[in-house]
């Protein structure tokens, strides 16, 4: 199957094949610095705590119509359409700092996510115009330096449910969703991406491999409707001392279970800090035949759940990352701001990316 977009495509491989690509740090730390309230959660549209442009049954809202307000603060996806000025700022920053890929702003755009909002009707919505925001803000920085494309990674989050394990410690059989609840829920996510104009499909912050499995199905399954690819990107997320994931892989296994879905990149991201993530990152750069990337968090959270490395301290790491040819694609996620990209991007700048490995089945 062909590209969608070919030439976004090639103006990707070309970058990747002369230096280490920037990805963007986190948006939840960036949101925080402006302390939102719940109006300006809500904004107009969901003034009430529910959306008056939509009606279950499509009834008219009024005194005593039924619907119930609930609380928006902290649905940060929700700026996409409350305070898109934000959203799209906190682009425009990263991109100032120089990220060559920005992620939208859709990490809990899925149904299960929304739930929690009573808002699951907007996921379509809310994936089409964070990808139309990041758009705006690439396609603004790319015509200030037309020599360096900048690309939209339309991020589709691990969701809070897990498939492959119970919540339930008296019943290890139960599944708080199935495979295929997920596979419709990325489904919707993923149109809405690329309707919004998407270069890059990521798949992160993986605690669950079964679950990435669901949503890299699902991208196949719009792939094919629409009759042409986007480059997908995979990052998982090591969340215990002895260097799995949460469903027990190790980054070894991880990449085996998914590198059917012959990914543009693998890596990890969050959870920990990069020299936490090293030996992880190694692995996958001695194994993965395709990009490798790695965004971590600036450190791990301290006793006020802030993150205390500093920009220095982590382009220090990371500078030793690149030089050791760990690295296609680098970033931040927790706690990092547009200053730790600044930073990274400064100590990657002029180091070789990582060539990945060329094996006996792979030249034959
Ligand atoms: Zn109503
Ligand atoms: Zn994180």
């Amino acid at each position: 199957m062909s590209w969608l977009h070919p030439e976004r495509v090639a103006a990707l491989d070309a970058a990747l094949a002369r230096r280490i690509l920037v990805l963007d740090g986190a948006m939840g730390t960036m949101i925080q610095r402006y302390a939102l309230t719940e109006a300006d959660y809500r904004g107009d549209r969901f003034a009430e705590g529910y959306d008056a442009l939509h009606a279950a049954d499509g009834h008219a809202h009024g005194a005593g119509c039924g619907c119930e307000g609930h609380d928006q603060r902290g649905n940060n996806d929700l700026l996409t359409l409350t305070r898109p000025d934000i959203i799209q700022g906190i682009h425009a920053d990263y991109l100032a700092a120089g990220a060559d890929i920005v992620e939208t702003n859709t990490f809990n755009s899925t149904a299960v996510s929304l739930a929690d909002y009573h808002l699951q009707h907007l996921v379509h919505e809310l994936n089409r115009e964070g990808a139309a925001l990041a758009r705006a803000a690439c396609d603004a920085a790319q015509a200030q330096t037309p020599d360096r494309p900048r690309f939209v990674a339309g991020i589709l989050g691990p969701t809070s449910r897990t498939a492959s394990i119970s919540p339930d410690v008296n019943d290890p059989g139960y599944r708080a969703v199935t495979f295929d609840e997920l596979v419709a829920i990325y489904r919707d996510a993923a149109h809405g991406l690329i309707d919004g104009g998407a270069d890059i499909l990521m798949v992160e912050t993986v605690f669950d491999t079964l679950n990435a499995k669901a949503a890299l199905y699902a991208v196949e399954t719009v792939f094919d409707e629409r009759g042409g690819r986007l480059p997908v990107m995979i990052s998982g997320t090591i969340t215990d001392a002895s260097g799995r994931t949460l469903s027990g892989q190790t980054a070894e296994a991880f990449w085996y279970s998914l590198q059917h879905a012959r990914p543009h990149a693998v890596g990890l991201n969050c959870a920990l800090g990069a020299k936490d993530l090293r030996p992880h990152v190694e692995t996958l750069s001695q194994i993965a035949q395709t990009c490798v990337s790695c965004h971590p968090n600036a450190g791990l959270p301290n006793a006020f759940g802030g993150y205390d490395e500093t920009p220095a301290d982590m382009a220090e790491v990371l500078h030793e990352f690149a030089t050791a040819g760990l690295l296609n694609i680098v970033g931040g996620c927790c706690g990092t701001s547009p200053d730790h990209i600044r930073a990274i991007a400064v100590a990657v700048a002029d180091v070789a990316p990582r060539r990945p490995p060329v094996t006996s089945e792979a030249a034959a």
